[in-house]
């Protein structure tokens, strides 16, 4: 009963204090507790995926059949059908296991980490890391990683549906609660699993793992199932409707060759069978969840995880990227660069986080202690503040916002420390900053009063102040001096630097109780900050990508409107189009907002909630839209865009749980290397299927016309099972993982309405007639014209066949380019999986055993020459004469309405 503890008692209890355990401490509690992590109710084992591949109920069919085949005496032939079934079997498996321990692998790089007290400074750990007696720091957006006891909070609230099932946040704070309470009434504790909403805390971990509270409702952790991407279901519809075609078809084909023809039952039973078993594209969807994951891992290593499958097919069919401005088209590394106050512009020197350079008026060096107005700024910067700056390795960095990290290094440059100025005023309380006020207070003991320091957006500050602090004296505000920042806002703004302003208020008495919605009102203004966002390196040929591949991007940003335009136009995003700002896009009606969507490519000033509007307006235009977000309040636009981007360094838990995708390195060039991927898989997929059609349907034409003539089978079904479920698997598979084409980017987005078969049924059709005919030449000039025996035919017509597909194969990696182009040899496993398939069926040719198994006889040299001949007929086809060509269009809007 954690809660009914003093936090003394606590902290003595776990054998901890506030600074937080040691590295070591924490080492050692994590074997004796164990990871802070909930157990799995539901996994997938190895020989679940290996039963799962025989679930299909013409597998079934078929080993029921082999049996029967066993049982009357056909040993060989029932056996070697078996066989072919279990590699069937073992390839899926390995394929599909790999895909598991892939998506496995992503899951736990996707977990979230927690900021804790190690050895005195805040760290960030894998939050399976924490122990009880770590203290933990809570802020919004962060997901609770363990069950802790508040030392420590301001403005805290937490939502704990979760948990109690209560809708609305619930406010939390340190205290003594006396009698046992339900767990909602439980107000000086976090639960794990639930969502800090507001506020700041840091807090005692008392239980991790299955002892927490979480922990212990079983059922809350039923790992969500992993649901069907929009490409799979389709794929699994299309392969249920030709399961029916083609099982009807091929019971015709036993009616007809056991009623009319008099063909022996079994033969024909195994044949209809086999025949069924190898054209009904039940495996497709398994074949595609391994390409798309295959491709998932790829795009972690182009810092990206994609957290569902379905992201990756949108990915490629992106036609908007609606991004946010602050560190992810820009560095997010701020350095003041400006300072305004008293009608004086300041310069300040140094670059980046290094607490190193100095501040000048027109030149001059000036010593900010005997300037009233610069020691206000430089306190309100430095105290209004939760940033951390540390030197590592003689590098610098910060944890926590690097706005206000920028700060804390202005101040630092001049000998301005936190110590200092907190020991002459102590900090009492805060007012979190969050995207909605745009601003952040914090509350100090002064003397026997308070003083107020605000930071926030300037206008916003500007507004709320009715004082103003000029030549040593606090007066009035005026009309002309409200004009004069102004100015200076708009100066800084259009020199592309983000501003931000400062205001404070003294009370001379404490009051009795502090009314956070009044502390904000009536202060003095005190100036302004102005720092520089440098664009990320690469952000501006991701751009130009953007713009060939028929990609529009779109900035939008919390920022003011002239930092955000300056920003754009420097970055080549804003050109020609129009700029909203949060508070136009308030007034205007949906309609308004539909008309002049298509030309807007900055939004500045907008609130979290404006994204999920203008990814509406997108949406309805049929755009597919990425959008990226990082803060809590941004998880509704995240869930409601196509593919909805986190960021995995400074965004927020919740956040990164809503998206589909998560940057590692928060860099917008990522989303455009992600989206070249995701149209390499979605190409990739378009190829195997493509591959894996043409080639299947010839066999049951070939069998259906010679069963019609009622002459000889031309194939037995173990030739039929092989060169379906053998031959074309492995060179099927290297297809999924083709190098991209050099052009992709260089192409219109896809037309997302377009299913995966659109524009290839006219390739699938002639390369399935010329299979055909190549099959009945090499069968007549056997059985007509040469008079080979049986056997000789099937092996000549096995041979042809299986070479069609090895050739053909290569014809099927571009939809623009005959074979005969130089990147057709440029897929190693491709040639590796055609070598490997072609030396298997000579093994099946000239092996002894192999011949009795598959009835086979060896060929010689002239045979070769026929086989070649007849089977190299698919090469002729120029794909692109039968692909409807797509409108290349250089804007996305034509691209995906007319496509
Ligand atoms: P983006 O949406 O592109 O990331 P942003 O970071 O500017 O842009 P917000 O984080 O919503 O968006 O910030 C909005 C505004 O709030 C900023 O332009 C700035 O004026 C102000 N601001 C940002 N961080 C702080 C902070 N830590 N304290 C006070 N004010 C802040």
């Amino acid at each position: 009963m954690w809660y009914l503890k003093t936090k003394e008692q606590a902290l003595l209890e776990l054998k901890t204090r506030e600074q937080g355990i040691t590295q070591y401490e924490a080492t050692q509690r994590l074997d004796e507790y164990g990871p802070n992590e909930l157990k799995k109710a539901r996994k997938l084992t190895p020989l679940r995926i290996f039963l799962e591949q025989f679930r299909s109920f013409l597998i079934i069919i078929l080993i029921a059949a082999v049996v029967i085949s066993l049982l009357l005496g056909e040993f060989i032939d029932g056996m070697a059908i078996l066989v072919i079934v279990m590699l069937n079997a073992i390839l899926g498996f390995v394929q599909e296991y790999r895909a598991e321990k892939t998506l496995e692998a992503l899951e736990k790089m996707a977990s979230p980490t927690a900021k804790v007290m190690r050895n005195g400074s805040i760290v960030e750990v894998d939050r399976r890391e924490i122990v009880p007696g770590d203290i933990i720091i809570l802020e919004e957006g962060d997901r609770v990683v363990a069950d802790s006891l508040l030392l420590q909070s301001s403005s805290l609230r937490i939502d704990e549906a979760m948990l109690t099932g209560e809708s609305l946040p619930v406010d939390k704070d340190v205290g003594i609660i006396k009698k046992q309470v339900p767990i909602s009434e439980r107000k000086n504790m976090a639960f794990m699993g639930t969502i800090v909403t507001y506020g700041r805390a840091e807090a005692l971990v008392v239980a991790t793992g299955m002892n927490t509270e979480m922990g212990k409702i079983a059922k809350m952790v039923q790992e969500e199932k992993a649901g069907e991407t929009p490409l799979q279901h389709k794929l699994q519809k299309l392969g249920k409707q030709l399961g029916i075609l083609v099982i009807a078809i091929v019971a015709l084909l036993f009616f007809v060759g056991f009623y009319f023809e008099n063909y022996n039952i079994v033969d024909m039973f195994l044949t209809s069978i086999s025949l069924a078993v190898s054209e009904v594209p039940e495996g497709l969807p398994a074949v595609v969840t391994v390409t798309l994951a295959i491709g998932m891992r790829r795009m972690v290593k182009r810092n990206a995880i994609v957290r569902k499958l379905s992201a990756v097919e949108a990915l490629g069919a992106v036609t908007v990227i609606c991004s946010d401005k602050t560190g992810t088209l820009t560095k997010d590394e701020m350095t003041v660069k400006r300072v305004y106050t008293n009608q004086r512009v300041y310069d300040v020197s140094g670059i980046g986080y290094e607490p190193e350079g100095h501040i000048s008026l027109s030149g001059k060096k000036v010593d900010p202690a005997t300037d009233r107005h610069l020691s206000m700024v430089l306190k309100g910067s430095r105290l209004c503040n939760n940033a951390v700056l540390e030197k590592k390795k003689r590098h610098w960095s910060v944890i926590g916002d690097p706005t206000e990290g920028a700060l804390v290094v202005l101040a630092e440059k001049v000998g301005f420390t936190k110590k200092r100025l907190e020991k002459e005023t102590p900090k009492i309380s805060e007012i979190p900053f969050s995207s909605e006020r745009k601003m952040m207070t914090t509350i100090h003991k002064n003397g026997r009063g308070i003083v107020t320091y605000t930071k926030g957006a300037p206008e916003i500050v500007l507004e709320l102040c009715d004082k103003i602090l000029e030549n040593g004296k606090v007066r009035r505000m005026t009309k002309k001096d409200r004009e004069i920042v102004s100015g200076k806002i708009k100066d800084m703004a259009c020199d592309a630097l983000r501003v931000l302003g400062l205001g404070y208020r003294e009370m001379k008495k404490t009051p009795k109780v502090i009314k956070f919605d009044e502390i904000e009102e009536d202060m003095v203004f005190i100036g302004l900050v102005g720092m520089i966002d440098p664009p990320r390196i690469g952000v501006k040929h991701a751009i130009k990508m953007c713009d060939q591949a028929g990609i529009r991007v779109v900035m939008v940003t919390g920022d003011h409107q002239l930092t955000a335009v300056a920003v754009a136009d420097e970055l080549n995003i804003l050109r020609e189009g129009k700029v909203i700002t949060g508070d136009e896009l308030q007034n205007m009606s949906d309609e308004q907002l539909n008309t002049v969507i298509e030309n807007v490519n900055v939004y500045a000033r907008v609130l979290p909630e404006h994204k999920v509007r203008i990814l509406g307006a997108l949406k309805s235009k049929g755009h597919i839209v990425a959008m990226t977000g990082d803060g809590a309040n941004d998880a509704p636009a995240l869930k409601k865009a196509d593919i909805g981007v986190a960021m995995g360094i400074k965004g927020t838990d919740v956040s990164k749980e809503a998206s589909d995708m998560i940057l590692t390195d928060d860099n917008f060039a990522t989303i455009v290397n992600s989206i070249e991927e995701g149209r390499g898989i979605y190409d990739n997929i378009r190829k195997f299927i493509r591959f894996l059609f043409s080639a299947n349907f010839d066999e049951t034409a070939l069998i259906t016309i010679i069963t019609l003539l009622a002459l000889p089978l031309p194939l037995i079904p173990i030739q039929i099972l092989w060169l379906n479920l053998a031959t074309d698997g492995l060179p099927a598979l290297a297809l999924g993982i083709d190098p991209k084409e050099k052009d992709i980017m260089k192409r219109p987005p896809r037309n997302p309405k377009k299913g995966i078969l659109s524009g290839m049924m006219f390739f699938i059709l002639a390369i399935t007639v010329v299979n055909l005919i190549s099959g009945l030449s090499v069968y007549f000039w056997g059985y007509s014209i040469l008079g080979e025996s049986i056997d000789k035919i099937r092996t000549m017509v096995f041979t042809t066949l299986v070479m069609f597909e090895l050739f053909v194969v290569f014809n099927c990696k571009s939809e623009k380019h005959w074979v005969f182009n130089r990147e057709t040899f440029n897929n190693k496993w491709l040639i590796i999986a055609v070598v490997i398939s072609f030396g298997l069926h000579l093994f099946i040719l000239y092996n002894p055993l192999m011949q009795v198994v598959f009835k086979t006889v060896p060929l010689s040299l002239f045979d070769w020459g026929r086989v070649l001949l007849l089977s190299s007929w698919g090469l002729l086809i120029h794909p692109k004469f039968f692909y409807k060509e797509k409108a290349f269009i250089d804007g996305h809007k034509k691209t995906v309405l007319d496509d």
